[in-house]
């Protein structure tokens, strides 16, 4: 009998949360289509991108839900979350009321998912270093407290944001392979 060889496919969903105004849809700009807008408005329509990612030469798919403006009104749904596999926590370095948020956000994640979902910490916007309101190592040390992965990013100019991606989506597939 000959012995059929099946290409594994993989598709996970990522999903990112946090504050209004902090960068998400940037960030998924940038990482997706290099894009970034100064004044970015709720993007309407648009749900998610799937961008493909190259795995110890597996190709995998990162489906990744942007929350188009719902966070404003507080109504992320659970929707958002289902079958999510890792989550992209976003605050802003340069409001700290963003970073006081994240424990809320953490509380829904995991109201909506279970505690295998591969977690990050993100603290945009750190272009803004004269504007600074929220340091690395409180960042850090939220992070490690939390169980989180940790990073900082620029959307704007680009800095770790394939990263930030690239580390849960090569995490998600360390779990499930
Ligand atoms: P969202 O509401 O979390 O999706 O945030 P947006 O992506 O819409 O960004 C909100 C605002 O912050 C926009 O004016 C962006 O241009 C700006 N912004 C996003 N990311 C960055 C960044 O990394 N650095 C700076 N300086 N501004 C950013
Ligand atoms: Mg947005």
């Amino acid at each position: 009998e000959e012995e059929e060889v099946v290409e594994e496919e993989y598709l996970f969903k990522v999903v990112i949360i946090g504050d209004s105004a902090v960068g998400k849809s940037n960030l998924l700009s940038r990482y997706a289509r290099n894009e970034f807008n100064l004044h970015s408005k709720a993007t309407i329509g648009v749900e998610f991108q799937t961008q493909s990612v190259d795995v110890d030469g597996k190709e995998v798919k990162a489906q990744i839900w942007d929350t188009a403006g719902q966070e404003r009104f507080r109504a992320v749904t659970s929707a958002y979350y289902r079958g999510a596999l890792g989550a992209l926590l976003v605050y802003d370095i340069s409001r700290c009321s963003t970073f006081d948020s994240i424990a809320r956000w953490l509380d829904e994640l995991n109201t909506h998912s279970d505690t295998t979902v591969t977690r990050m910490l993100v603290g945009n916007k750190c272009d803004l270093e004269t504007l600074r309101e929220v340091s690395v190592e409180e960042g850090k040390a939220l992070a490690e407290a939390k169980g989180l992965f940790f990073i900082e990013t620029s959307a704007l100019d680009s800095t770790n944001v394939k990263t930030a991606f690239e580390i849960v989506i090569k995490e998600i597939y360390n779990n499930v392979s």
